[in-house]
């Protein structure tokens, strides 16, 4: 069969490599948006639960809890713009 080739080398184009090329990234930069994905992931946790526990009428986690946490997030964040002004990238 001779058309079995060009669909050999089409699926071979298909999986190369260079599909999703890779970005330089500074490293400082990927830490500080790491942490911030932390933070916001954590202010978000306890926010949910938060809600849930209004909704069901039981106790929610303590406001200073969610303000640390939303204040760690804002921090986290101001980091990676104060960054992003300092180095360029
Ligand atoms: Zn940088």
């Amino acid at each position: 069969m001779g058309w079995n080739k060009p669909d050999k080398l089409r699926e071979v184009a298909y999986d190369e490599p260079m599909a999703t090329p890779a970005p330089v990234l500074c490293i400082e930069k990927e830490r500080l948006i790491r942490a911030f994905a932390h933070a916001a992931l954590e202010y978000n946790r306890l926010t949910s639960i938060r809600v849930a526990a209004l909704l069901k009428g039981d106790q929610p986690p303590p406001q200073g809890a969610i303000a640390d946490a939303e204040t760690r997030k804002e921090n986290a964040k101001y980091a990676v713009l104060a960054h992003q002004d300092e180095h360029g990238c």
